[in-house]
């Protein structure tokens, strides 16, 4: 809703805010002229973004035979926001700033086994450290991301046996008490495909599809991520394949696209192959050196991956199917099973002009799609309406 009708409330400090961020209105002019306010009016509310750093003001070029007016522009450095990305082995931290560039960023070593206080105690110190080099340390918000379903009204876990010992915590009081600031909550994938869309701003319709210990997917339809009415839209994980050789699931199931052609079944097919793997980086290595067994077994897992995604392909109909997680270092032998299984089963309707490509954030989707989660949240124009209205009282 760009236009306003003269009957509506108002422009408010934070819808002139989304004009600017938005590139609709760059002038107090252009502003008056979208919202119908009087000069003084907008001169007040700019005034309140230009205090606050949303907003900065740059000198425009001069106009013939007038003064050059003031443009107003979307202030990337006016904050930051923290990205914390959960993963079963390791979490990955970031400070990026108000447009979800990275600023800063490491790596914590440790396994969510450790439970939820243990390991978000040590995010909120290694936060800390890494918002000691960033120019402007004000926090604005936290997009946390944990590699499961997310139960939306406690802002946790909604019980996921990757994650034992998180299910029903409240997670956002454990990173508030450190950083007072909204907070948002989200499954992995789901983050992932938020960034990925980001990066593909020309795709309506996207599959994210992360293969690391675990095998998830994140759904972008009609340019909006679908969650699913209970946030488990994308669990492809257990879905079980046609032809496996009957290996249980912990969910109950057997053959499992997670006990077949995660990045834990691929460790634990080659251990059993006779190879010396103890993660996924050593899987990688395998298929990087042409081991023929690690290729043979992660195109396999490609294929069965490509069973499931082909059903996926016929209900969704997406543009682009983007591969990522850990498993992405073995791309090639991965997604030549995945294609082959998706045009075998797919619809060619669906197919003919299908992309299928590695993420494009590799590495990164993770705590960049943490960034845009709060940052959806943070730069609305209610909520930066009531940040400015906190700083009155
Ligand atoms: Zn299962």
């Amino acid at each position: 809703m760009r236009g306003r009708t003269p009957t509506s409330a108002p422009a408010t400090a934070g819808e002139i805010f989304r004009l600017v961020r938005e590139g609709t209105a760059g002038t107090r002019t252009e502003i008056g002229r979208a919202t119908g306010l009087s000069r003084t009016a907008v001169a007040a509310r700019v005034d309140r973004l230009l205090a606050d750093g949303l907003v900065t003001e740059v000198q425009g070029a001069a106009a013939t035979g007038g003064r050059p007016a003031a443009r107003l522009e979307f202030h990337a450095s006016g904050g930051a926001v923290l990205a914390l990305s959960v993963g079963i082995s390791r979490t990955k931290a970031a400070v990026c700033d108000l447009a979800g560039e990275v600023l800063a960023e490491d790596v914590l070593e440790q396994p969510a086994s450790s439970g939820p206080e243990t390991l978000l105690g040590a995010a909120v110190e290694l936060l800390d450290k890494l918002l000691d080099g960033v120019d402007n340390p004000v926090v604005r918000g936290i997009g946390l991301s944990i590699p499961g379903t997310v139960d939306g009204g406690v802002g946790g876990s909604a019980g996921v046996p990757a994650l034992p010992g998180w299910e029903g915590i409240e997670l956002p009081p454990l990173l508030t008490t450190r950083f007072d600031v909204p907070v948002r909550v989200d499954n992995d994938v789901n983050v992932m495909a938020l960034a990925e869309h980001a990066a593909h701003p020309e795709v309506d319709d996207l599959l994210m599809v992360k293969v690391s210990t675990g095998v998830g997917a994140g759904v972008v339809a009609g340019g909006v991520l679908q969650r699913g009415a209970w946030g488990a839209a994308g669990e492809i994980g257990h879905t079980p394949v046609h032809d496996g050789p009957g290996i249980g699931c912990g969910c109950g199931n057997v053959d499992c696209l997670e006990v077949l052609a995660s990045g834990a079944a691929l460790v634990r097919d080659l251990a059993a192959a006779g190879r010396d793997v103890n993660g996924i980086a050593d899987v990688v290595a395998l298929v990087k050196q042409g081991d023929p067994d690690a290729v043979r077994l992660v195109r396999t897992a490609g294929r069965r991956l490509g069973e499931v995604l082909a059903a996926a392909v016929n209900l969704v109909n997406p543009a682009l199917v983007t591969i990522g997680g850990d498993l992405v270092g073995a791309y090639d032998p991965l997604v030549a099973g995945v294609r082959e299984a998706i045009y075998r089963r797919s619809v060619a309707a669906a197919t003919q002009d299908l992309r299928i490509e590695p993420g494009l954030l590799a590495g990164r989707s993770g705590v960049t799609g943490c960034a845009i989660l709060v940052l959806d949240e943070v730069l609305a124009p209610s909520s930066v309406d009531a940040a400015l209205s906190d700083q009155d009282e």
